[in-house]
């Protein structure tokens, strides 16, 4: 079991306070530590952009015990190892028959870390990555382990739990059968014209995603179109609210194909393929969701700021999520857009900018994703999520002696 000191998070803007990091590689190491540490809570790949992840205490890095990856045909679920990235597994999953219902934009990030957030792809009927969770395994203050699963109580608090409930070691995920796709680019479309047919642009593919960085224009679409069981291809319009699909690129070792070409779900769900170093590699980001009915408005009055976003902005990128029922769900009871900003490495700028950001979409009760920089506290947050009081209970009452406590609970939560 390898244990080290003063870590960083992926963007290295956050070093996390935990006294050590452990990575153990069987649960039942896992289970020692706990029994064993008064402060405990769980680390995934690190993805997050701001402290959900640190503890006091140690971090438990869940990425060193084996995938053993179980796919259950019958039951129509996979269950695996929390701190298995999705891109390890995903083309097993492919190859055994079945896929996962949407990815996040990089395969790179793990299952338990994912799930713990919310963590999202693009698709307005599609819900966020937890929406697939059939059961966790959790070890609990004790180390000892327990199932939670969707006849559980407490499951629609469960899921989404910022690593405040207890180290999650395996998850069992619905999967249905495998699926092919393509992705295509179009053009640049009048901000005017945009903002008029977010729905409808959003509903051109089975995952669409908009980018922008607040000028006259959404400079490109991505749309992720799904091919009917037995089909060879999909047809797809050759132009969305007047603006042309354009040849789009191959892919290559930095992006997944956008040529239209089909493929398997696993290659064109991501934007960026495993083998890659995702995204632009220097970079922080913050993220905000608003009600899909509110999203010209809500962009309208983030374009206000557009002065001062742009010195810090790489891109914008609008995503909408289908509705869910996760107590801590940023989709918790509505559609929304998915406003998500990727900032250069500027987190001091961005950090200061974000309160008048925030202030902008509290007229739309804009929620904060739980992985990005926000500068929301509990007061802001206990009005934005009606079932925060029963999170705190079963926080409570899973966790009298707050083992899994952490300072981005209290600050954030209230926990
Ligand atoms: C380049 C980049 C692209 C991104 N793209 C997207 C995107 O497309 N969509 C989106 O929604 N988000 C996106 N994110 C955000 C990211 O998905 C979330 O921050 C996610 O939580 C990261 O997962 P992780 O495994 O790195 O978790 P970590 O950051 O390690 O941890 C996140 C939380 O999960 C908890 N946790 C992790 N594993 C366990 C476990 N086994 N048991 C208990 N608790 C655990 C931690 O305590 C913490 O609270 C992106 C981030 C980056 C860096």
């Amino acid at each position: 079991m390898r244990s080290t000191t003063s870590e960083l998070n992926w963007s290295g803007t956050v070093t996390y306070t935990a006294e050590r990091v452990v990575r153990p590689s069987s649960i039942d190491e896992a289970a020692e530590v706990i029994a064993g540490t008064g402060r405990v809570h769980g680390l995934g790949t690190r993805h997050s952009f701001n402290d959900v992840a640190d503890t006091a205490g140690v971090l438990l890095d869940l990425t060193g015990i084996p995938t053993d990856l179980v796919v259950d045909a019958e039951q129509r679920t996979v269950t695996l190892g929390a701190g298995t990235r999705y891109g390890d597994v995903a083309a097993d999953i492919d190859r055994a028959g079945f896929a996962l219902h949407n990815t996040g934009s990089l395969p790179h990030i793990s299952v338990g870390g994912a799930i713990a957030t919310g963590t999202h792809g693009s698709g307005t009927t599609l819900g966020s990555l937890s929406t697939a969770v059939r059961s966790l395994e959790v070890l609990g203050p004790d180390g000892t382990a327990r199932t939670i699963d969707r006849t559980d109580p407490a499951f629609d608090g469960a899921v989404l739990h910022l690593g405040l409930l207890g180290i999650v070691t395996r998850v069992t995920l619905d999967v249905e059968p495998a699926y092919r796709m393509r992705q295509d680019v179009y053009g640049a479309i009048p901000w005017d014209t945009f903002t008029a047919n977010v729905a409808e642009v959003h509903a051109a593919g089975y995952s669409v995603c908009a980018y922008t960085v607040f000028g006259d224009a959404i400079s490109e679409v991505l749309v992720k179109s799904r091919v009917p069981d037995g089909a060879d291809d999909v047809p797809v319009p050759d132009a969305l609210v007047g603006a042309p699909r354009l040849p789009g690129t191959p892919g290559d070792d930095r992006r997944t194909a956008r040529d239209g070409s089909v493929g398997p779900w696993w290659d064109r769900l991501p934007h960026f393929p495993f083998g890659s170093v995702p995204s632009h590699g220097s970079e922080v980001q913050s993220e905000h969701f608003v009600p899909l009915r509110h999203a010209a408005a809500a962009l309208d009055a983030l374009r206000g700021l557009a002065d001062r976003i742009q010195p810090h902005l790489h891109v914008c990128e609008l995503r909408t999520m289908a509705a869910d029922g996760f107590w801590l769900s940023p989709t918790q009871g509505e559609d929304v857009l998915c406003i998500a900003f990727t900032w250069k490495k500027h987190p001091a700028e961005v950090a200061a900018l974000l309160p008048d950001l925030e202030a902008r979409l509290a007229a739309f009760d804009g929620r904060p994703h739980w992985g990005k920089m926000s500068s929301l506290d509990h007061a802001a947050i206990a009005g934005l999520y009606p079932r925060l009081a029963d999170f705190r209970d079963l926080v409570a009452r899973a966790d009298p002696e707050r083992t899994f406590a952490s300072a981005f609970g209290e600050r954030v939560l209230g926990t």
